[in-house]
């Protein structure tokens, strides 16, 4: 009995492993085509001063609605596209978008605005980046603008002493470099002083974690350790007034977050910059 068990059990693991395949496969083969018929889109989710409520900018976000199978969240194939390298040319069309919006947002926004852009470690070893980065940088993009990259701890783990140069150079070259997710890998705050980062993203778990005094007094120590190194910190999946109000009092500089913003399409953020152009206006 118990072998029969077990032999379910694997065809059971079996059938799941290739439902998992066949749907990777299907995502791989439509994804070529799918860049050249616009099935992508880039979405924006706003960030926001907490101390003074004023609109900062935007984390692009890329989005892939396919005719075929419907919304395809990003957490599913970029993945994908990381493995079979298609991750460059989706990388370059959402910096493309990004910055041709934060240029016409920045016409309408007395202050500068900040666009942050994810970088999956594919891309960021691609020889070509930093040439796309600078070139992007000097055609199109208004000075004003500051542009983000956000990278995750999986980068820095490989160790590799290209990825420090990399980073030095970007920052060199004016971009801010922010660390996503963090506390979700294996890094330590100290670890990251050899980098030149100047932002830390509080990954969305800590802030979902605030329900107890542990949860804050990790989300307090992380924040005074954060500003200790001088980094700004960003809190992302704000989901709730409380979760708001408690980041603020503990010195958090930035809010993202549902309750504050969902992602959404760039002709629903220009009413935003409409809306925030006029209070600094007014003031
Ligand atoms: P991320 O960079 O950490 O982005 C934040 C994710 O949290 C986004 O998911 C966003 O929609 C979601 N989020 C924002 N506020 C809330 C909230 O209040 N509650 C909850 N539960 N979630 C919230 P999304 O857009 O599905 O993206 C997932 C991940 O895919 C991103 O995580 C990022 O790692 C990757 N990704 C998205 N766009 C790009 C891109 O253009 N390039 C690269 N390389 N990666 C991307
Ligand atoms: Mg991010
Ligand atoms: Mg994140
Ligand atoms: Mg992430």
């Amino acid at each position: 009995n118990s072998k029969r068990q077990g032999r379910n059990t694997f065809s059971f693991y079996t059938e799941k492993m290739s439902e998992i395949l066949a749907r990777r496969l299907q995502l791989e083969s439509m994804m070529q085509s799918a860049l050249e018929r616009n099935e992508f889109s880039v979405f924006f989710q706003p960030q926001f001063d907490l101390k003074t409520k004023k609109l900062l900018g935007a984390e692009a976000l890329l989005r892939w609605n396919s005719n075929r199978l419907g919304p395809i969240s990003p957490a599913e194939f970029i993945p994908v596209a990381e493995q079979n390298g298609y991750i460059v040319e989706m990388g370059k069309f959402v910096l493309r978008e990004a910055l041709a919006n934060a240029q016409t947002w920045q016409q309408d926004l007395p202050y500068p605005l900040r666009i942050a852009i994810n970088l999956s470690p594919r891309q960021f070893r691609d020889v070509r980046l930093l040439h796309d980065l600078q070139k992007f940088m000097a055609n199109n993009v208004d000075p004003k603008v500051q542009i983000e990259l956000e990278i995750t701890e999986g980068l820095l783990l490989s160790g590799d002493d290209s990825v420090k140069s990399t980073l030095y150079q970007l920052h060199d070259l004016g971009f801010m470099l922010a660390m996503d997710d963090f506390g979700t890998g294996y890094s330590s705050l100290s670890y990251l002083r050899q980098y030149p980062f100047d932002v830390l993203k509080i990954d969305k778990s800590f802030v979902q974690d605030m329900g107890h005094d542990s949860g804050i007094q990790l989300v307090n120590t992380i924040i005074s350790m954060a500003h200790g190194l001088g980094l700004k910190v960003v809190a992302e999946g704000i989901e709730t007034e409380e979760q708001m109000e408690l980041l603020t009092k503990l010195g958090c500089d930035v809010g993202q977050g549902f309750y504050l913003g969902k992602p959404m399409p760039s002709n629903v953020f220009d009413e935003l910059i409409t809306h925030f152009r006029s209070l600094s206006v007014g003031s």
